[in-house]
């Protein structure tokens, strides 16, 4: 299962790390983290004398062995050249006898991984705020270690922090009450780099559950804990379908609004964003993809960043199972249907070779593989199968999957030797109609893929040509009592750019300017700076300046960046709302816009 990952200079053939312990001080007054970590490895290849971690932007102090019965000594190391996309690689002399190495560190204010927020960019505007995003290849940045994916390890952390905040991790020991500036975390099963977290802030907790519960800052959390109710059955749904939670606990971390994705699948304790917070639970399909990931992803997880799809194809095809066993087929159908839409106009935009699901990102930031491709044509890929084999057969297929490679890191060479071995070969008159090479290798969406169809969809679909022809007047749109899904169809469906008197009219009707659901607005938004409608002008600069969530901010500034005058616009907005946004999200913020500061 040795696939080599272009973005690690570890070398886990030869030496392997099983375990990490940290010791951190969190430094808000300087925004970083301090300490030490130590790393327990096994020596795959006896003869070897070095261990090669990555780092990016670490201060390394020291590196240390215990030798000679136990007492720690310095050892020798060596920080290699700084790669733009890879960072450095971190190489410690092993005396003969260690079996772990302990380096003493601290992380650098703008270490990729990590965004320290002042006060006033929090909800309670009184304390300050820290969280991690390892994914793609950031736990480098605040942690020495192996960042691949192929190398999975427990870990324990002591974590110090100012007396009044509380710290969290992916991992047991999350405190439910409680401060003091000092946590305890440990971490049995073996995770990825890539899904080692921290958060530190003024946190409060509320049981969800017997096993779920939810974090936020105190004034977000009766909203979260609403929103999020549905958790418990969540997780009783999905492992009906494919097995035991293997993770003891499933918690949410609500974090700040420049989180700069919708989740982040951390074992045991998603963070998400506080966007979906939209008070009918009709977003809460992130949590369902989040708690998919549980198997896809974090049990079963893609070796390499190529094989991505694995992760996110699954998770987006199990997210939609959960949505269908929790809220209904329709609810599941509508969501498969915006899905594919955005897969179409996903491909219309990139280029081929980004259009393939197992796609080649060497020499490149893997966080550029991060498309909806892999998510939604890797689902209809899953789907494809379960349509053509059936559901019963299709499910036993999935759930004996997860079993076989649980824990273990898989290529997608991997996936589809299990595949022809378990499902394809089983009908071979099936088989010979699945077009395996062109779904994983080849740009596009095969002809034979599924389309996905829904009832509620499309009345809100021929509502919005009713209201376009003069049909129905915006006054009597069934909008309050559709979901968000079918306002979103409704306003995709119109034409484009819509007439300035009709954007009124709708504005008037529907108080899209003024809504307090993320999704809805930033569809009308976008639409806004389609057709020049300048009063939605200050709503915009708002709305950018206070969400730092890449899949909304990229597109509305792209859409700006059209015109000369909106260009202008979307750099004066970007200058002002670029020091609240995440590292993550100013890379490709400034790649778009060729920022010069
Ligand atoms: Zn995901």
């Amino acid at each position: 299962m040795a696939a080599r990952d272009v973005h690690s200079y570890s070398e886990p053939g030869r030496v392997r790390v099983r375990h990490v312990d940290l010791d951190l001080d969190v430094r808000f007054d300087r925004r970083i983290l301090e300490g030490t970590a130590t790393l327990v490895f096994e020596r795959i290849d006896r003869a070897a004398d070095s261990l090669v971690l990555d780092t990016r932007g670490l201060d390394i102090a020291a590196t240390e062995a215990p030798v000679d019965g136990g007492n720690w000594r310095a050892v020798e190391f060596s920080l290699g050249a700084a790669d733009p996309i890879l960072g450095a690689p971190l190489r410690i002399a092993l005396p003969a006898d260690a079996d772990r190495v302990r380096v003493r560190y601290a992380t650098r204010p703008g270490a990729s991984g990590l965004q320290w927020l002042s006060p006033p960019q929090t909800a309670g505007r009184k304390h300050p705020f820290l969280f991690s995003q390892s994914q793609a290849i950031h736990a480098r940045s605040w942690i020495p270690i192996q960042d691949t994916p192929q190398v999975r390890l427990t870990y324990g952390a002591t974590i110090r922090t100012p007396s009044e905040l509380v710290a969290v991790m992916g991992a047991a020991g999350n405190p439910t009450s409680g401060r003091g500036g000092m946590y305890r975390f440990s971490m049995p099963q073996r995770i990825p780099a890539y899904l080692l977290a921290i958060a530190a802030g003024d946190l409060a907790f509320a049981p969800l559950g017997h096993r779920a519960g939810v974090y936020a800052e105190p004034a977000l959390l009766d909203r979260a804990a609403h929103e999020f109710a549905d958790t418990e059955k969540m997780m009783e749904a999905a492992e009906r379908l494919y097995g035991p939670y293997r993770w003891d606990r499933y918690d949410v971390l609500v974090l700040p609004p420049s989180f700069p994705f919708g989740g982040m699948e951390n074992p045991r304790l998603t963070f998400a964003t506080p966007t979906v917070l939209a008070g009918d639970r009709s977003l809460v399909s992130l949590i369902a993809h989040e708690l998919a990931h549980s198997w896809s992803g974090n049990l079963v997880t893609n070796a390499t960043w190529s094989d991505f799809w694995l992760n996110e194809g699954f998770t987006t095809y199990i997210e939609r199972r959960i949505d269908e066993e929790v809220y209904g087929p329709e609810f599941a159908a509508m969501e498969a249907v915006l899905g594919r839409q955005d897969l179409e106009e996903e491909i219309e935009r990139l280029d081929d070779h980004d259009e393939i699901l197992h796609i080649d990102l060497a020499g490149r930031d893997p966080d550029d593989g991060a498309t909806r491709l892999p998510y939604e044509k890797g689902s209809l890929f899953l789907r494809s199968l379960e349509e053509l084999f059936g559901r019963p057969r299709f499910d036993e297929f999935l759930r004996a999957y997860f079993d076989h490679f649980a824990f273990q890191s898989i290529t997608t060479a991997d996936f589809v030797a299990y595949l022809k071995e378990h499902l394809l070969s089983r009908d071979s008159a099936k088989a010979a109609a699945v077009p395996l090479e062109t779904w994983i290798e080849k740009p596009g969406l095969p002809e034979e893929a599924p389309r996905p169809r829904s009832a509620a969809l499309e009345e809100a679909q021929r509502i919005a040509a009713d209201w376009t022809a003069a049909k129905v007047p915006a006054s009597e749109l069934p909008f309050a009592r559709w979901k968000t899904q079918q306002r979103l169809q409704f306003l995709r469906q119109l034409p484009s750019p819509l007439p300035l008197p009709r954007m009124k009219e709708l504005d008037a009707a529907l108080g899209l300017t003024a809504t307090g659901n993320n999704e809805v607005a930033f569809q009308w938004l976008l639409m806004s700076i389609r057709a020049g409608y300048a009063i939605a002008d200050a709503r915009l600069e708002d709305f950018l300046t206070s969400i730092g969530r890449r899949k909304y901010i990229k597109p509305l500034y792209e859409e700006l960046s059209k015109t000369a005058a909106g260009r202008e616009r979307a750099l004066a907005i970007y200058g002002k709302a670029r020091p609240g946004y995440h590292p993550i999200a100013v890379d490709t913020m400034d790649r778009i816009l060729d920022w010069k500061g």
